[in-house]
């Protein structure tokens, strides 16, 4: 099998359009444009990191450009490279926005390559026609790929065959192991299991007992034993979920919309990447109690836009919020999901305005590329002061500060 991964694949995208800015640390923004949802790996290297307020990353690193994020634009990279993918083989399950797998089995000799060969001819053909880089791994196993291909980020290619299995895995951490966090990491630290290979090797009951029956398929996985094939037809799901302890116990109202649109961006990255659309959000608040508060909220048509997605949200908040109530969490589901091809026109031509108003901002964008930024603009951006009018208006996809 083999994993094809983006690297810093938002901040990619915004370099392969805007070349000036290669070399030049790029954050790309949340929706509020509040917090940093992703990083080149030179804002990296400054010690950025994803789910950092902005503040504090323009703080950090006053020289590094922030943009707001585009995520139909993402959606059209993210299909232009599995595309490409396709054309060498169409067995792929598709993963996330920018990460796939693909069914090697048979691939070497339809193309009388070797595995080195076509894992960097991939890279390469992405790379000339998309201007962005991936990483590739191929092994046994869908675990072993995406560890061969994390291994040799960015822009490489890590082939690991059966017998040099253990040498791969010797040289990585435990946690690293994909599906191994922190909690679960310093479980295993305990019982001095420190590499992936002392993970590979633990005994079967023990493993059983620290990390029940999913810990056991882990281990096959990273032996060479597919114990997850791919998915290569992926039924509906009923729903797609984003949500998470805020790590921190809160009743700032701004602090809990930050992280809402953190996850609000993820969702809708989700849906766009796999071409689903959904009819209705589901909005909850974790309290400091444990207890949970929630929303369900229909939207007018099924969608995968940001906007409507996030309107919806932020209505709900301010009815689901209570001044003086502390807050640890906080959640968006998607429900009621349909595919992009099969939605229906709707009567109102709703869904339609959708795809207008992208059409009519991307026109925006490229005038203002011409001509320098902002001008064309929305009048509600012009009431704010320009230093931080592209940072809240939601548009301006090229809108660039230093
Ligand atoms: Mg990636």
């Amino acid at each position: 099998m083999a994993h094809v991964d983006c690297d810093a694949f938002y901040a990619s995208c915004e370099t392969a359009r805007h070349p000036e800015l290669k070399g030049r640390p790029v954050c790309v923004l949340s929706s509020q444009s509040a917090i940093v949802v992703a990083k080149s790996y030179d804002a990296k290297a400054l010690g950025i990191t994803t789910g950092m307020p902005v503040w504090e990353a323009r703080k950090l690193a006053p020289q590094a450009v922030f943009l707001a994020s585009d995520f139909r634009y993402y959606g059209q990279m993210s299909d232009k490279v599995f595309a490409i993918l396709h054309s060498c083989t169409p067995d792929i399950e598709i993963y996330s926005i920018d990460e796939g797998f693909m069914d090697m089995n048979g691939i070497r000799s339809l193309w009388r390559k070797s595995f080195v060969q076509l894992a960097d001819d991939i890279r390469q053909r992405i790379w000339q026609q998309t201007g962005i880089t991936v990483s590739v791994g191929i092994a046994n196993t869908r675990t072993l790929a995406k560890m061969a291909s994390e291994s040799c980020k960015p822009n490489g290619s890590r082939i690991v065959p059966g017998k040099r299995i253990d040498a791969f895995l010797a040289d990585i951490a435990v946690t690293d192991i994909p599906g191994v966090g922190r909690n679960r990491g310093a479980l295993l630290h305990k019982f001095n299991i420190h590499t992936a290979l002392q993970f590979a090797r633990l005994d079967d009951a023990l493993m059983n007992r620290l990390m029940g029956r999913s810990g056991l398929q882990l281990k096959y996985e990273l032996s060479g034993r597919v114990v997850w094939p791919l998915a290569l037809k992926p039924e509906l799901p009923k729903s797609v979920a984003r949500t998470a302890s805020m790590g921190q116990v809160t009743q700032d109202r701004q602090i809990v919309m930050a992280y809402l649109s953190y996850h609000v961006m993820r969702l809708v990255s989700e849906l766009v990447a796999k071409h689903l659309l959904t009819k209705s959000i589901f909005l909850f608040l974790t309290l400091a109690s444990f207890e949970r508060c929630g929303l369900q909220m229909p939207l007018e048509v099924p969608t995968n836009s940001l906007k409507r997605v996030m309107d919806a949200v932020k209505q709900g908040l301010v009815r689901l919020y209570r001044d003086g109530v502390k807050y640890r969490g906080c959640g968006v589901v998607a429900k009621r999901i349909s595919r992009e091809q099969s939605a229906t026109t709707d009567l109102f031509g709703l869904m339609q305005q959708d795809t207008r108003q992208t059409a009519l901002m991307q026109s925006v964008n490229a005038i203002n590329r011409k001509y320098g930024n902002r001008t064309l603009s929305s009048a509600a951006a012009c009431r704010i002061k320009p230093k931080s009018a592209g940072l809240r208006f939601h548009y301006p996809l090229i809108t660039a500060y230093c």
